[in-house]
């Protein structure tokens, strides 16, 4: 077990194919909290064919988004447990404007607050090129050219507006996202060191 600062609650915002997900485990590990993706947890239950799976399958699979009633309470369950208490970093939630509204709600009960949102940020041709990529290499449903234009379009159009709150907040860490994982590894730690968050022990190597 690391020691940890004071409180360690994290956002991770970028478009599909940021690299955001594998960057979120990182900065969790590190910081010795959960990480949590509800793409993730949508993922496993589908492929489990859960209930939840079997309602949001089709929405999953056409790259739309899942209901925010559903994917709030989904989220704060998960952050009612006890390996969150210390913090959490939560990666693909919130995804729009409603969901920003949840999750201060949640927040607010806890007399909890955020502590950064780390934007990372690829262009748009980048991003494209990446899933396509990860289309060929792991075959995910949806990377499909039609679906990742449709995912695209859905974050430019409905999750980019929750990084304006955010900044009205001052909580925005402007991460570039080009260049190898560990240059932007190294990217995010420099930035959330300069807001005083270091993680207890050094990152792993
Ligand atoms: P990507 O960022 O590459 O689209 P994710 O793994 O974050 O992938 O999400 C995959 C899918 O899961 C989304 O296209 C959407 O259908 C669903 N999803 C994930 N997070 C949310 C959310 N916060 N609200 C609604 N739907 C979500």
């Amino acid at each position: 077990m690391t020691a940890q600062p004071e409180s360690a609650r994290f956002l991770i915002v970028g478009p599909q194919g940021s690299g955001k997900g594998t960057q979120g485990v990182v900065v969790a590990q590190a910081f010795g909290v959960p990480a949590v993706s509800t793409g993730d947890v949508f993922r496993a239950n589908i492929a489990g064919d859960t209930e939840l799976g079997k309602q949001v399958k089709s929405i999953v699979e056409a790259g739309d988004l899942v209901p925010d009633e559903l994917t709030s309470a989904l989220v704060r369950d998960r952050l009612e447990q006890a390996d969150a208490a210390p913090g959490f970093l939560l990666d693909g939630y919130p995804r729009n404007l409603g969901q920003v509204a949840d999750l201060d709600a949640f927040l607010v009960s806890r007399s909890e607050a955020l502590d950064a949102v780390i934007e990372l940020s690829v262009p748009r041709e980048e991003s494209i090129a990446r899933l396509r990529k990860r289309a060929v290499d792991q075959g995910r449903s949806d990377d499909t050219e039609e679906v990742i234009e449709n995912r695209l379009a859905i974050y430019e159009k409905e999750t980019a507006p929750i990084l304006g709150v955010y900044r009205e907040r001052g909580l925005v860490l402007e991460i570039d996202g080009l260049g190898t994982l560990d240059e932007v590894t190294a990217r995010i730690f420099a930035a959330l060191a300069e807001r005083g968050l270091v993680p207890a022990a050094a990152p792993a190597e």
